[in-house]
């Protein structure tokens, strides 16, 4: 385990996001630190989604800074960008992010052969982490040969195999009925949290919330309150 000293492993600082004349983030800072789960909620339009996409190297914000680890995220390229969230970064998002004509164990594998692993080895790995996830047996099934909590979990193992520094979970059980959600939900928090892995979640659940160790609320924009959970509280 880390401890509480460690240096952030993710920092956003004064960001900033227009569209157009829309304010979405304006001044936003945040520091995550190593390990932790943190849930972000807030009302929609709020700015929680491009938030995250800032802090995730997909949205470049209009002004502020990004660093994850010791790389300044916002001031690399395009192409630097993407690399980096191939291989550095994890994730879940609602749905439609798996490839339909891959099985699930190919779709598993992906971060991996993309990062140059043998093809037996990244199945392998595939393989270890469908399992992990209670899917042991279904690697060779098609996304849409899946329950959608099943397949929430095969996008889960594809955002693990890579041992990523930070997952990144946009609304991710959005497209279940809620007692799957909880379910998917409460894998991806304790997968994540047994293997140490740091986890930034948009939620509108504050049960899923309550499975975090830290809750950022945004209203218009900005952050409206930051604070860690002992544990059952949100709920
Ligand atoms: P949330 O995820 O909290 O619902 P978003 O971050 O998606 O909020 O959006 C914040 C604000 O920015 C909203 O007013 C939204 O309408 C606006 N917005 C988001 N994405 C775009 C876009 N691509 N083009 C124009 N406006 C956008
Ligand atoms: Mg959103």
């Amino acid at each position: 385990m880390d401890s509480p000293t460690s240096p952030p492993v993710l920092i956003g600082r004064d960001l900033t996001k227009l569209y157009g004349s829309v304010r979405a983030l304006s001044g936003v800072s945040i520091e995550i630190s190593p390990g932790e789960s943190t849930a972000i909620m807030g009302p929609s339009g709020s700015g929680k989604s491009t938030l995250l996409q800032c802090l995730a190297g997909i949205l470049p914000p209009d002004s502020g800074r990004v660093q994850l680890g010791d790389t300044v995220v916002s001031e690399l390229s395009d192409a630097r960008r993407s690399r980096l969230r191939r291989e550095r970064l994890g994730f879940v998002f609602q749905d439609g992010q798996l490839l339909p004509e891959l099985p699930a164990n190919e779709n598993v594998a992906l971060p991996l052969l993309l990062a140059g692993s043998s093809r037996a080895g990244a199945l392998r790995a595939a393989e270890h982490w469908l399992e992990r996830l209670g899917l042991a047996g279904l690697g060779g099934r098609r996304p849409g040969e899946m329950s959608g909590g099943q397949a929430q979990r095969v996008a889960i193992a594809r955002a693990m195999v890579h041992s990523p520094a930070v997952v990144f979970a946009d609304e991710p059980t959005g497209a279940l009925d809620q007692a799957t959600g909880h379910e998917v939900m409460q894998i991806l928090t304790t997968t994540t949290g047994m293997s140490g892995t740091t986890l930034v979640v948009v939620t509108h659940d504050r049960k899923v919330a309550g499975w975090c160790s830290r809750l950022v609320e945004l209203r218009d924009a900005m952050i409206h309150s930051d604070r860690l959970l002992t544990g059952g509280e949100a709920g």
